[in-house]
């Protein structure tokens, strides 16, 4: 069984995603670290983020065991990812490596923003994740504080709006949902509460 899960920066969709891998016991790719990975590595050449053809060879030479750098999990990694991810030759490399991992014979889990409407549209479960700019704000702050960053609530509120813009609105494969996924808003939700509902979407759609 494929399941994909996508949606915007800090809606719970990655917590909700290993929790339903961990449930299932099938692997489960956070595919933003792809592109936050392709953003470290193009600078890492020294070169500007949106210098396509650097991009892009980096996105083809990316060595997936990389993907648990630390590194990659900071705020500014995952702007840089949003520029890279705009990038044709960026996404087109990555695209084989999310699908061979989808394609793993227990099935998978993938999380991102166009996962179940171009990496998997055949995704047996599909589920968009969304949660207000603020709510999302408040709880990247939080973990971000908890990681010892130093930023204020309404940097990070701008960040979250600027990224949902930028992802929303690039031509090649934008974050949307997918016409037959489920929407699951996490505003009011504890994780817990997130992860029952999920789980609810995925046994309905296995049963049939
Ligand atoms: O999910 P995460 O915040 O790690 O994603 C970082 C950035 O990578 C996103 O803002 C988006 O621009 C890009 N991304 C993407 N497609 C995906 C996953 C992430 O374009 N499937």
């Amino acid at each position: 069984m494929i399941i994909a899960i996508d949606g915007p920066a800090a809606s719970g969709k990655g917590t909700i995603a290993k929790l339903v891998a961990g449930h299932f016991q099938v692997p489960v790719l956070d595919t933003g670290l792809l592109y936050r990975a392709v953003a470290r590595d193009t600078a890492a050449r020294g070169r500007p983020l949106d210098d396509a053809a650097t991009a892009e060879a980096a996105a083809r030479v990316l060595d997936p065991g990389t993907l648990d750098d630390p590194a990659l999990r900071g705020a500014k990694a995952g702007e840089g990812a949003s520029i890279v991810a705009r990038i044709p030759g960026v996404r087109a490399a990555l695209l084989e490596f999310q699908r061979a991992f989808a394609r793993q014979p227990g099935g998978a889990v993938l999380d991102g923003r166009d996962i179940g409407t171009v990496v998997c549209p055949d995704a047996d479960v599909k589920i968009f994740v969304t949660a207000s700019a603020e709510v999302r704000a408040r709880r990247r702050f939080l973990e971000l504080q908890g990681r010892g960053e130093e930023v204020s609530y309404e940097v990070v509120l701008k960040d979250i709006r600027d990224r949902d813009e930028r992802d929303s609105s690039r031509a090649d494969a934008p974050m949307k949902a997918a016409a037959d996924a489920v929407l699951l808003d996490t505003s009011e939700l504890g994780i817990e509460e997130a992860f029952a509902a999920a789980l609810r979407v995925v046994e309905e759609r296995a049963a049939g």
